[in-house]
């Protein structure tokens, strides 16, 4: 046992009152961690609560322990959120590596007394936390929690510490960071935490549906009119990239969880390397990028796009308008070439 999960340990050897939070706008990992990690805290005897600094996707509220989760940005829970904060004796960070990533829960996640623990796989963490648990080739965040489980359970069958609800969670976490075991995070530590997941029962295919085929008719009409309509290849860079705006969503009724995943498709494209995603929401650019092989989008996010991330994945955000974003990207392309041109 190393010496953070000696002192962690120790620490949680008394009950304690703890917050699990995770980034703004959180995918399965985020959530899926965050739920798993929440479930063998609750059964060790300490107060957990869970906090989203923002909504989520419709396609995540099934995961076990959701219903209990407070989402700082709804008025109604915003009190009750700071006095959890107020009280706790441990607040973990789960899946992001910058408070930034809180939204406006940052500053009183950082103003707060408690001690911090990270749990996460990005680059290059800020150094909040007295405790981290943190690898960048752990293919999720999820896959770290069943690591840490299992390392401070140490001998003890796999069954007695997990259950179905607790696998589901870090299953749905490891599953979509792994882009379903496709990406290039892809270790034999993934496969042999999934398979010692499985011991417990759970049904990976039904996980595997309720997030990714589950969507409202509407999401697969707005698809394919961003496939058809909104889908631009340079093939001189090797690139793939769509852009929506604030009126396009409207039309759709397109909410926040409903563009995640979209712009993987730039990639399904014969020879594309990178692909970008634009979306203009109530007035705010966000972008996700996308690549394969050696070709780092977390440079060009963090570079230009006050973003960060994965070498294969990475997103940020701008502050000019939805046309100059664009122009941006377009103007750096001429600047990455020689590299995009040279992914195998
Ligand atoms: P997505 O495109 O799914 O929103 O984000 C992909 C990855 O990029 C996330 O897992 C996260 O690591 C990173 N990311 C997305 N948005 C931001 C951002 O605004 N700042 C930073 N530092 N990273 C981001
Ligand atoms: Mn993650």
């Amino acid at each position: 046992m190393n010496q953070t999960v000696e002192e962690l340990v120790a620490f949680l050897s008394t009950p304690q009152k703890i917050i699990i939070t995770m980034h703004r706008d959180p995918d399965a990992d985020a959530l899926g961690s965050s739920l798993g990690w929440a479930s063998y805290l609750s059964k060790k005897g300490h107060t957990v609560t869970v906090i989203s600094p923002t909504d989520y996707a419709a396609n995540l509220r099934w995961l076990p322990g959701m219903s209990k989760v407070l989402v700082y940005e709804k008025s109604g829970e915003q009190g009750k959120c700071r006095r959890k904060i107020e009280e706790a004796t441990l607040i973990c960070c789960l899946d992001f590596s910058a408070l930034s990533r809180l939204k406006d829960l940052g500053k009183l996640v950082q103003d707060a007394k408690a001690p911090k623990l990270l749990i996460d796989h990005h680059l290059e963490p800020e150094h909040f936390a007295k405790w981290m648990i943190w690898d960048t080739k752990a293919a999720a965040t999820a896959q770290l929690v069943y690591a840490l489980i299992k390392e401070i359970e140490g001998d003890v069958p796999t069954t007695s510490i997990f259950d179905i609800p607790m696998a589901e969670n870090l299953y749905a976490g490891i599953m979509t960071d792994t882009g379903s075991f496709k990406h290039g995070n892809v270790t034999p530590a993934v496969h042999l935490a999934i398979a010692d997941l499985m011991l417990t029962g759970f049904d990976t295919s039904r996980v595997h549906r309720l997030i990714y085929d589950n969507s409202p008719l509407s999401r697969l009409q707005f698809l394919g009119y961003v496939l058809s309509q909104k889908l631009i290849v340079l093939p001189e860079y090797r690139t793939a990239y769509m852009v929506l705006t604030d009126a396009e969503l409207a039309r759709f009724n397109s909410s926040p969880g409903e563009t995640e995943g979209i712009v993987n498709y730039g990639l399904q494209v014969e020879n594309v390397v990178m692909s970008a995603l634009f979306i203009e929401r109530k007035g705010e650019i966000k972008i996700s990028f996308r690549s394969v092989g050696d070709f780092s989008v977390r440079d060009v996010s963090s570079t230009y796009f006050n973003g960060g991330g994965h070498k294969n994945a990475s997103g940020g955000r701008t502050e000019l308008s939805i046309n100059d974003t664009v122009d941006l990207f377009l103007s750096i392309l001429p600047k990455y070439k020689e590299e995009l041109l040279k992914v195998d």
